[in-house]
This record gives C-alpha cells, sequence and structure tokens, in this order.
C-alpha cells in the first residue's frame, strides 16, 4: 500500500473578505474554478501512478479559500466527486481546510456524510489583538469553539498558524504556541508571513508601517516552536509556503525560502549542540546525533559547523542509532 495524497486547491472561494496578508491567486497559482471533473481527473491520475496498488493511507484534501464557506451546492459537488473514492477505500478520507467562524453543526453533519476525515482551521494567530490588525474576521474564541465542535464528530483537527504577521511579537507566536496545543490538534503548519503585492501587508510595508520578519529572525522563532508541537505529539505537517505558483513573483518581503523547514530543523540542532558545548574549552568534538540527522546538524551549506568553529569548537559529526531526534551529544 503507498501513501499518496491528492492536493485540489479551491481559489479564494467563500471568503467573507481579504484578511492583510492573502493573495490566494498568487499563493495556488491556479486560477481556474475547480470543478468536480478536475477532482476526479486528479485523482484518477493519483492512483494511475500508483500500478494497481491503493492509496488508501492518503487523503483527497481540498485546501485554499474556505472550503465550508463556499456555496452549498458546488462544495458538494466537489464531496461528490471526491467521496466514492473514499467509500472504495482507494483513499482514507477526505481533508478541507476552512476558518473557524465556517464551522457550525449543520456543517459538521454535513462532512460526515461526504467522508470528510480531518478539518484544518487557518487560525493563524490566538491573540485577538494580531486577529483585528490582520482583518481576519473572527476571534481566538471562535477558534476554540471551533477545534472542540471539530472534535466533538470526531474528526482529526489540524491548525494552522502564521509568525510575523502585522504587530505580532514573536512571544505572541509562543504564545499562541502554547494555546493551540492546549487544544491538541493532530497536526499544524506553521506559515511565516510573505508579504504578497497587491495585499493590506504590501501596503503597510511601503509606508514603512510594518516591518516584516526575514529568514534569520523567523527560522530562530520557527526553531523553538517546531519542538514545542512536537514534544508536545503534535504533528508539524508544513513549515512556510509552497513555492511554485506565483509566489515567486509576488512575494515582495517576509520569510519566503523554498527550504524554510530544512534551515530551521538546522537551527534546532545548531542550539542543542551549542548548549552541550557551552562550557566546554574550544576544541575538537565530535557531535552525535541519531540517524539520518547528520545533514541537519551539518546544517545547509555547512553553516552550522562554520558557526561552531568560529566559536572555536571544530566539530564533526557522526550518527548514532540510540539518540532521539534533535539530541545532540558531544565526544572528545
Ligand atoms: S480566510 Fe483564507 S482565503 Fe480567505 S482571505 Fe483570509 S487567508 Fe485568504
Amino acid at each position: 500500500m503507498k501513501h499518496i495524497n491528492v492536493a485540489l486547491f479551491v481559489v479564494h472561494k467563500g471568503c467573507p473578505h481579504t484578511c492583510s496578508f492573502c493573495n490566494q491567486r498568487s499563493i495556488t497559482g491556479f486560477q481556474r474554478e475547480l470543478t468536480p471533473g478536475d477532482v476526479r481527473a486528479a485523482a484518477e491520475t493519483a492512483l494511475a501512478s500508483l500500478d494497481g496498488e491503493t492509496a488508501a493511507g492518503g487523503e483527497i484534501a481540498f485546501f485554499g479559500g474556505s472550503f465550508t464557506m463556499i456555496e452549498r451546492g458546488y462544495m458538494i459537488s466537489l464531496l461528490e466527486a471526491a467521496y466514492p473514492y473514499v467509500k472504495e477505500g482507494l483513499f482514507k478520507g477526505i481533508r478541507i481546510s476552512t476558518r473557524p467562524d465556517g464551522i457550525d453543526e449543520g456543517i459538521c453533519s454535513l462532512l460526515k456524510e461526504y467522508g470528510v476525515t480531518a478539518i484544518e482551521l487557518g487560525a493563524q494567530s490566538l491573540d485577538n489583538r494580531v486577529l483585528a490588525l490582520n482583518e481576519r474576521g473572527h476571534t481566538a474564541e471562535q477558534v476554540e469553539d471551533a477545534c472542540r465542535m471539530i472534535a466533538s464528530y470526531g474528526f482529526e483537527t489540524g491548525l494552522q498558524m502564521m509568525t510575523g504577521l502585522y504587530g505580532s511579537r514573536d512571544e505572541d507566536s509562543v504564545e499562541t504556541a502554547e494555546k493551540i496545543i492546549a487544544l491538541r490538534p493532530a497536526t499544524v503548519r506553521i506559515y511565516p508571513t510573505v508579504v504578497l503585492k497587491g495585499t493590506k501587508l504590501f501596503e503597510l510595508m511601503q509606508s514603512g508601517e510594518y516591518e516584516p520578519a526575514g529568514i534569520d529572525e523567523t527560522v530562530s522563532l520557527c526553531a523553538k516552536l517546531i519542538p514545542m508541537f512536537e514534544n508536545a505529539g503534535i504533528k508539524v505537517i508544513r513549515v512556510g509556503l509552497h513555492s511554485g505558483g506565483r509566489v515567486d513573483g509576488e512575494a515582495a518581503g517576509g520569510a519566503y525560502h523554498p527550504a524554510l523547514r530544512e534551515l530551521c530543523e538546522g537551527r534546532i540542532y545548531l542550539d542543542a549542540a551549542l548548549r552541550e558545548l557551552s562550557g566546554l574549552p574550544g576544541g575538537r568534538y565530535t557531535l552525535e546525533v541519531g540517524k539520518g540527522h547528520r545533514s541537519k546538524m551539518t546544517g545547509q551549506k555547512k553553516i552550522n559547523l562554520i558557526t561552531l568553529r568560529d566559536k572555536g569548537y571544530i566539530c564533526e559529526v557522526a550518527e548514532n542509532e540510540g539518540i532521539e531526534k534533535y539530541e545532540v551529544r558531544v565526544r572528545y
């Protein structure tokens, strides 16, 4: 059995307004309205690539926009196209993403009927001041209520948070992460803010009222957030916007990097190594990390080893099966 996901984008459909950072068309690079035929074609293409195996571990996912707020008949037509693949056991379920204010009892029952198994909410922040400044049009309490309702219907919950929004400091993001952990979602996506042309954030940046966080600050912050979630048993399924679409041409500021997660994980290892080396005299050391984590300890273009060398530690990296993810042991 292979694990294969089908990701479909419902572009800027159903949104009651436009959030300060949003330019969905740039994010997806897909301008045409998704049709039920597109859903079937994508599922068939995925299945054909499996050479007769099933994708029973995978999902058909509707991202972008606010799925539960699109015109009801259109929403059902998309679900009707996807559901037969789940009923036949070819995919394990359907994942949708929506806004917290797009969740109520009626919609949960309907989604259940059509084989939806996981709901992701764009929470972005759990700070009402930050939500209002970024014109989200919902409150932190609505996120919490929606999470409780989603769980009560037995859906898997996913939460999406952003860092570096207008008016948001690092400590606000850490506090949002703590509140998200208390809500016990199964998955989290972290989207550091990327300022896209044509958005309110772009105007604020141009007028000098908003200075977006760059890559380095963002990497430092996410290197704290990722372990917070993982240590709480919450899977971090994405860090940073997907590259492609038209984001490359429309990103005007903020933290856009095609390998952002890799940079963050490298920083987690660097921070761990510095903690272990602190107090030790300069010299030659071996840094032991878990199996498969050597490149993260080394960092992109060996940046971690270079940083350590500049501090007087000449290090080489070795793997050791008995070592946990993000753990570093130091040997002379
Ligand atoms: S709710 Fe989502 S899709 Fe709608 S405007 Fe805001 S960020 Fe964009």
